[in-house]
């Protein structure tokens, strides 16, 4: 079977680019339900800015699979903090095609967890930010930074909160150290990655980062799974809940990505792999979980597996993996 995982992550270093060789495919249930705060909350949060595809389904089957497996409880949240992309029908579609899949949330839908609907909480967390941390507005431009790291030019402008500038939180120099629960032990700088932190964007929208930050600390989230592309994010996400006044970082999981035909990281035009294309074609739920698990080496392809029973998937003595 071709390989399609891949496993080039970002890690400490801007330009550095680490090759994990032989990543665990699953974790080490034992270790990894020692390593979780008590109780095991773990959250699927899709951005409705598209449909449902087969990278969802794969992140969708390490959620409920993971969580499952160890008693764990299994959020929703809705993370549309991006206003301009996110559109009412994609919520309801991936709300309709999760169902249809047969992936229940522990915490039901009632009410849904959307971001767009709490915009106090995180006005309330920029609050107690200025209080131990230096919070300040700044009016470059994605064009005036030109990469990914923001060199804190407007730290020391004293510039006021206004419309068209955002607001950014200065980053102290800590080396940040997890224990990535596939990945094994791993070290960022977010001060050399990125520099300080946008937390609000120059359009007033609260950046990914902060949002979820914030969420998964009020949420209570102690488990967070996803997929390898969010690794460079894991470090700030970690100092940022610290700077929030969180004492217990989530433990972090990143489960490898499926990619196109072209290497490409699955997009939400992706035809062919998207699960409304897939159900039109006639295919069950349970035949696209498993021609998503076999996308990312978890069974052999041609293996239907029920949403009800992707626990087995982790529970390595049950099921013969690759
Ligand atoms: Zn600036």
């Amino acid at each position: 079977m071709r390989d399609r995982r891949k496993w080039i992550v970002r890690t400490e270093k801007r330009n550095h680019v680490s090759l994990i060789i032989n990543p665990l495919l699953r974790p080490h249930l034992t270790t990894l339900a020692a390593t979780v705060t008590a109780p095991l909350i773990t959250r699927f949060a899709p951005s409705p800015t598209g449909y449902l595809h087969l990278g969802h389904v794969v992140n969708a089957i390490y959620v409920w699979g993971i969580a499952r497996a160890l008693n764990g409880r299994v959020l929703l949240r809705v993370e549309d903090h991006d206003r301009i992309r996110c559109r009412p029908e994609y919520e309801a579609a991936l709300l309709e095609d999760l169902a249809w899949l047969g992936f229940e949330p522990d915490f039901g839908l009632e009410p849904l967890l959307r971001q767009s609907d709490t915009p106090f909480v995180y006005e309330q967390a920029l609050e107690g930010l200025r209080a131990t941390a230096h919070v300040y507005a700044c009016e470059c431009s994605r064009k005036d930074i030109g990469g990914e790291r923001y060199d804190g030019r407007c730290r020391g402008r004293g510039l006021k909160v206004a419309t068209g500038r955002g607001i950014r939180v200065q980053l102290g120099n800590d080396m940040e150290k997890f224990e990535d629960a596939l990945l094994g032990r791993l070290f960022q700088l977010p001060a050399e990655q990125c520099g300080d932190l946008l937390v609000r964007d120059r359009d007033g929208h609260w950046t990914y980062q902060f949002a979820v930050t914030v969420d998964d600390l009020r949420q209570n989230v102690t488990l967070v799974i996803r997929g390898a592309d969010l690794l460079s994010s894991t470090g700030r996400q970690i100092l940022l809940a610290r700077m929030l006044g969180r004492r217990n970082a989530p433990v972090f999981l990143h489960h490898p990505l499926i990619h196109d035909d072209l290497g490409e990281k699955l997009s939400k035009s992706a035809g062919d792999t998207g699960v409304r294309e897939l159900r039109s074609r006639g295919l069950s739920a349970p035949e696209v979980i498993g021609i998503a698990a076999a996308r990312v080496g978890l069974v052999d392809p041609g293996m239907p597996i029920h949403a009800s029973e992707v626990s087995r998937l982790f529970e390595q003595r049950v099921l013969p993996g690759p």
